[in-house]
Parts: structure tokens; sequence; C-alpha cells
């Protein structure tokens, strides 16, 4: 139900006038509709510098969530198309919302399942970026359907998941970056540290 759904985004815009939204990735977290599950504005401007989106190319999203990594992929390149695969029903509604808020609809599309069996029969992406559902059966997946040339990046905070990048990135190569960052927040009236979980990030090219 689309109706129910606010879009900040609208309301962002509205407010900022004729200057409109930001040109760079990593948009703040309330321009997206979500439930919490989103990568966090610093972490989502690494995970775009990383993807690296070029013109007309297409985006796998796996674990899709709001759909934030695939809105800020399709705005970032003229033309890019993203795929955001993604098994909650309500997270998908999140997805089409934004999608739709941020004038993308034509460009974005929103699938229901779980990877990999979700992937078969799409069309082949020029990258991949997996948010959630990273496993091993996944990874040799997409290691056998992608083509060479094939950029894949992906984000873990689990213990599992950092045992499997950190083994993916010991077998087939590519760049491990761990990202630690804390935010100032108010602790009485002076401030402190937040530590946010450490992400872990893979990238490699098939
Ligand atoms: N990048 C997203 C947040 C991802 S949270 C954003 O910015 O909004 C991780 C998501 O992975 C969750 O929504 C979860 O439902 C999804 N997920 C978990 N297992 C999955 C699987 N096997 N295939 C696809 N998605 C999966």
């Amino acid at each position: 139900d689309l109706q129910g759904i606010q879009a900040p985004v609208a309301v962002a815009v509205e407010a900022a006038g004729s200057k409109g939204l930001p040109q760079a990735s990593g948009l703040a977290d309330d321009l997206f509709a979500s439930d919490g599950q989103i990568t966090k504005r610093p972490i989502r401007a690494l995970t775009l510098s990383a993807l690296a989106p070029r013109m007309g190319e297409l985006l796998w999203d796996i674990g899709g969530g709001s759909g934030s990594v695939s809105v800020e992929w399709c705005l970032a390149a003229r033309g890019a198309r993203a795929i955001t695969f993604e098994p909650r029903a309500s997270r998908l509604e999140n997805i089409r919302a934004n999608a739709e808020a941020f004038g993308l609809d034509h460009r974005m599309q929103a699938v229901l399942g779980k990877a990999p069996d979700v992937l078969q029969g799409q069309p082949l992406p020029d990258c991949v970026f997996i948010g959630g559902g990273g496993s091993q059966a996944l990874l040799d997946h997409l290691w056998d359907i992608l083509p060479a040339g094939t950029r894949l990046v992906a984000n873990g905070v689990t213990l599992e998941t950092e045992t499997l990048l950190m083994q993916a990135h010991a077998a087939r190569g590519g760049h491990l970056l761990k990202a630690e960052i804390a935010e100032a927040g108010p602790l009485g009236s002076m401030r402190d540290w937040r530590r946010a979980r450490p992400v872990i990030q893979w990238s490699v090219t098939r």
C-alpha cells in the first residue's frame, strides 16, 4: 500500500527549494523510507565509492533493505539501473516507495525472494552489491555465473560474514576494508563517541 507510506525525500526536496538534493553519494538516512535496516550514511558513501557506478550500468543489490544503495547507484550515473532483491515484503514496499519518491521507478526494479535462488533468470549485471544474505553458496554461485570483469562489493557486520569475507579475500584477492566509525553524541552536559559496529567490506573484480 504505497498510499500509506510518507516520502521523506519529497519533503526534503520541497524544503531545499531550487537548490535540490546534494549531488554527492551518502545522502541523509532520513531521506529514505525504512524500518531502520538501512546502510548508514557514512558506510553508504564508502559503499558507493567502491561500487563505482558508470553510465548505463546495471547493479544487482542483494539484500536491498530500503533500497538506499540502489537509489544512490541510480542517482550517481546517467541511465544507471538497479535490481534489488529482498525477501521481506514490507521492505519491498519501502524499496518501491523510495524508487518512486526519487523519481527512479523506471530504472529500479524490486524483486521478492532470497539469493541465490531469486537471481535465476535475471539479466546479468555490471556490478553486484551484497548488503545481506551473504554466504559461501552465494559467492560460489556468483563466481559461476558472472562474466569476467563484473565488480562485486560485499558488506558484513557479523562474525560469520566477516569470516566469509576474509576467506573470500584470501582465496580470490581484491580489497578488504574495515570501517570503524564513531559519531559524537551528548553525554550529560558533555559529549562522547558513539561507536558504530565495524563494517567489513570486500571489493573484487571477477
Ligand atoms: N543496504 C540496505 C540494508 C540491507 S539490510 C539499505 O541500505 O537499506 C540486509 C537485508 O538483507 C535485509 O533487508 C534482509 O531481509 C536481506 N536478506 C537477508 N538474507 C537475504 C537473502 N538470502 N537474499 C536477499 N536478501 C536477504
